[in-house]
């Protein structure tokens, strides 16, 4: 079976961050179709008012592979779906969140419809987003930009402040390897 690679990243920014990027890593890792390959570290951002208003808190972000042949449309919907199950204010979705679900890549697909736009037009400027993606896979390749995630990483403002979160959470679900395939598949 083909499956693409898709990159997902993921913050949180209110109450139990670790907790709620925990959840979030282990619903994704539930997604049938599907299989998460990579669950980068975490790391801890100061809040950027670039088009939302999320308040004071500080981040975390980190982002998480996944092979899968779910649609680019599914799959936002599941991560929305993800985001109401974890408490994100529908009413207030620019301000502070409990998780923000964004697709990435979707391999080298290019989408530009009113809702879902792939990659995310906003990544390459963001270094909460380079710093985890170039972790996971400094060589893969932004089909517009044709950079691969260590270039954007190095072309990119070193402000706002992004940091590894130190210590990492021991339990956390990332830290434990991914789980191999079943067998057949
Ligand atoms: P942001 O993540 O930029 O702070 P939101 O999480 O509130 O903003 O997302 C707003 C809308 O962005 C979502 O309803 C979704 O339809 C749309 N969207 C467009 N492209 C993407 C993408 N690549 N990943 C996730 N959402 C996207
Ligand atoms: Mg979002």
């Amino acid at each position: 079976m083909h499956r693409e690679t898709v990159f997902i990243g993921f913050g949180s920014n209110v109450g139990d961050r670790i907790d709620f990027c925990d959840r979030a890593v282990t619903l994704l890792s539930l997604l049938p179709h599907s299989q998460v390959v990579g669950v980068s570290l975490l790391y801890e951002s100061e809040p950027v008012n670039d088009h939302a208003q999320p308040g004071d808190g500080w981040f975390l972000n980190g982002v998480v592979q996944l092979e899968t042949d779910v649609t680019p449309k599914s799959l936002l919907s599941i991560l929305r779906e993800i985001e109401r199950s974890l408490g994100r204010d529908e009413e207030d979705r620019s301000g502070p969140r409990t998780i923000d679900l964004d697709i990435l890549f979707y391999d080298q697909l290019i989408i530009n419809e009113p809702d879902l736009v792939v990659p995310h037009p906003r990544m390459h400027q963001r270094r909460f987003v380079l710093m985890p993606l170039s972790e996971l896979d400094p060589l893969f390749v932004h089909p517009i930009l044709h950079r691969t995630s260590s270039q954007l990483l190095a072309e990119v403002g070193k402000q706002p402040e992004v940091r590894l979160l130190f210590p990492q959470p021991s339990t956390r679900y990332g830290s434990r390897q991914a789980c191999s395939p079943p067998p057949g598949s």
